[in-house]
């Protein structure tokens, strides 16, 4: 059994007396800057000269310094920019500024774990990261309760990083909800498997074959749409309130039938082999490595791909039916937050 740890089990205090650095102010950066404000952490925010986000932090009561100067600052720096970028970003930036007892903290265990963040030994190195995306972790904590988190120590020079951490956790709300003890290892590898195989890379490429086999037998787009795109969305808030019985249950006999015996033909052997593959070149590093390597060639597939689905028929159809649905906010990659 994991070991979950609650309010009861956080000390406060810890988080409280240090100083608090977050770096970078995007989607978990600005949930996790003004939850621990508003828990009596002594916060800064850590921005490049002329973010765009420097006037929504400021504008929030937040003290908005250069990423140097909050790394100088702080005793504890908290590392919320992306993780491609932070390579860079601890090598240049915060390696010279750490000093003895200070603590590196992250929200995913990329940059660490595949070793491009080596903290000196008399730093401790810890993981928080709230199973949630940023606006959620925010409004949770606002409304008075949280997002569950994942606590995770590679390196412990204190004595003190665990505590410290589950006090991180309590500043930004996630003991409310449950803090579930892992490793960087664990976190970093079922995380990029996750969202490559199913939440994103499975989910997105299923919907688009789904959608392209019902257009090119001739149905109407808009009913393509509704059927492998809209009503997913019911289908996955079964699952998450009752799991795959539920889901079943909730369905009519014929949908079931359905499911029992033509779901295992579309994710047939050939596709777990697939995802086996897919694992194995997480563990190896080996996805890190192409990923790290595509940044610093100027993301030529990342901007490909985007620019693709774009033109996608599912998204133009898409666009004309939700603008229809009032009930809908339109959510586009120019939103930010
Ligand atoms: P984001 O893209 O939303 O925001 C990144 C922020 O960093 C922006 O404010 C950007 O301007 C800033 N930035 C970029 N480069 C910088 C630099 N060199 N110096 C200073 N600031 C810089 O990122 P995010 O989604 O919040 O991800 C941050 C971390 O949190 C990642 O490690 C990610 O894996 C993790 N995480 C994200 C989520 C999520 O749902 N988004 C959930 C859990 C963990
Ligand atoms: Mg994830």
């Amino acid at each position: 059994m994991t070991t979950v740890y609650y309010e009861k089990d956080a000390n406060p205090a810890l988080i409280a007396r240090r100083k608090v650095s977050v770096i970078g102010f995007g989607s978990q950066g600005h949930a996790h800057a003004l939850n621990l404000k508003d828990s009596g952490v002594d916060v800064v925010v850590g921005l490049r000269e002329g973010s765009r986000r420097e006037g929504t932090a400021a504008a929030a009561g937040l003290k908005v310094v250069t990423p140097e100067d909050a790394a100088e600052w702080a005793d504890v720096i908290m590392v919320l920019v992306p993780d491609q970028y932070q390579k860079a970003l601890y090598a240049e930036t915060i390696a010279p500024r750490l000093e003895s007892g200070d603590a590196l903290f992250f929200a995913h265990g990329f940059s660490v774990h595949f070793g491009y963040v080596n903290a000196p030994p008399d730093v401790d190195v810890a993981m928080v990261a709230p199973k949630g995306p940023g606006h959620l972790v925010r409004r949770q904590y606002v409304e008075g309760s949280g997002v569950p988190s994942l606590l995770a120590i590679h390196q412990d020079a204190t004595g003190d990083a665990k505590a410290l951490g589950l006090s991180y956790a309590h500043g930004i709300g996630g003991t409310r909800a449950g803090v579930i003890e892992t490793t960087f290892r664990d976190e970093t590898e079922t995380d990029l498997f996750g969202e490559q195989v199913i939440l994103c890379g499975g989910v997105d490429s299923l919907v688009r074959a789904a959608y392209e086999t019902l257009t090119e037998a001739g149905y109407p787009d808009e009913m393509a749409y509704f059927e492998v795109l809209h009503e997913l969305k019911l289908i996955v808030d079964l699952l998450f309130e009752g799991g795959i019985s539920w889901m079943r249950h909730s369905v009519s006999d014929t949908a079931e039938y359905g499911d029992i015996t033509r779901g295992p033909r579309i994710v047939t052997d050939s596709a777990k082999e697939a995802m086996k593959e897919i694992l194995g070149e997480i563990q190896s590093g080996e996805f890190a490595r192409e990923w790290m390597a595509e940044n610093d060639a100027g993301t030529p597939r990342l901007l490909a791909g985007r620019q693709e689905v774009a033109n996608h028929p599912i998204e133009v159809v898409g666009r004309r039916l939700r603008a229809m649905m009032p009930f809908l906010v339109e959510k586009s990659p120019e939103d930010d937050i």
